[in-house]
């Protein structure tokens, strides 16, 4: 089988950092994503470009210039450049205008100079000057960028949005065997968060990718957690903390995981409650769906 790739992003406060994806890697996306990960540290911001190459644009843009922006700095002359949307303009161009925008590269390293007609560019007439500082920009402030992601759909789910990427990867295994894999996780969190007798109960489950070849699907409950004397023994036949537990639901459970070449692993969560993760590895598969077919 292919299960075709999905990345479930979720924004939940109490839980983990919010984790914001930006689609596109040209002048406005890396914008946008170097902007929200200087604002929010914390915060997990991924690019995703469908082309090899960043900024594509911008490398072409003014003759390989780069015009980066106007020397005009007053919104509502400027916004009378635009006849058609001007009046939407103003808003925008005063907020974040012309000076806003020399000041920001300016403070990154890249002077602009006037040109007599009030265009600018960078002193360095090079528009890899500018791909350059936002590339690194972004870099600096911890945006995750992955190029050849191109995005199929985005829709929005219960906890978030659920991303399809058209690259036709996926995960090749047992359907059933990975669906039951799913299923035994998120029981156990629900037994888990019954025993603890909170009222949040929350869980939460994400599906990633954890690098190049691999994608990692976690479940994450608000239960009582392990205790630590029990971690090493969790995964073992016939070993079961639960007074109705016949001990082998982790252990079928790994070995399903193991036989897909992925790994299971399981530790406590600093807040409570524990997290259950497993990873398996991605291929191209050409992105049909061909019912059992084992790995
Ligand atoms: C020849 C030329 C010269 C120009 N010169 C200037 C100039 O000097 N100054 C200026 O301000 N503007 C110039 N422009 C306009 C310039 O293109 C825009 O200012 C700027 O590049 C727009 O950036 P953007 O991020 O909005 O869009 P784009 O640069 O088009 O970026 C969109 C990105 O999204 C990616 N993408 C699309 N669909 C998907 C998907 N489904 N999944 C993932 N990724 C996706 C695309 O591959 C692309 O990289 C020029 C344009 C051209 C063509």
């Amino acid at each position: 089988m292919a299960c075709a790739q999905k990345l479930l992003y979720t924004a939940s406060p109490n839980l983990m950092p919010l984790t914001l994806l930006i689609l596109g890697g040209g002048a406005a996306g890396f914008f946008a994503a170097i902007t929200a990960a200087e604002t929010d540290a914390n915060a997990q911001v991924i690019l995703l470009e469908k082309s090899r190459q960043l900024l594509a644009k911008v490398r072409v843009s003014g003759g390989g210039r780069c015009n980066v922006t106007h020397a005009c700095f007053d919104p509502a002359v400027l916004a009378q450049n635009y006849p058609r949307g001007g009046e939407a303009l103003r808003g925008p161009f005063t907020r974040f205008g012309p000076r806003e925008t020399v000041a920001w590269f300016e403070s990154r390293g890249v002077r602009l100079k006037t040109e007599p007609d009030g265009r600018m560019f960078p002193v360095t007439d090079d528009a890899q000057t500018i791909v350059n500082c936002l590339i690194d920009s972004a870099r600096r402030a911890g945006v995750e960028i992955r190029t050849e992601a191109g995005i199929e759909s985005v829709e929005r789910s219960e906890s978030g949005f659920e991303i399809r990427l058209r690259d036709g990867e996926g995960v090749r295994g047992d359907r059933v065997q990975l669906q039951q894999v799913a299923l035994n996780l998120v029981l156990n969190a629900m037994d888990a968060m019954r025993e603890s007798g909170t009222r949040d109960r929350i869980l939460v489950l994400r599906a990633a990718r954890a690098g190049a070849k691999t994608i990692r699907v976690e479940v994450r409950d608000s239960g009582v957690g392990i205790n630590e004397g029990d971690m090493a023994k969790i995964f073992q036949t016939f070993y079961t903390t639960k007074p109705d537990g016949m001990g082998i639901g982790l252990a079928i459970t790994r070995s399903i995981v193991d036989v897909h070449g992925g790994r299971l692993e399981a530790h406590n969560n600093p807040d409570g409650g524990a997290t259950f993760s497993f990873t398996l590895p991605i291929g191209h598969d050409g992105g049909h769906d061909g019912g059992h077919d084992g790995p």
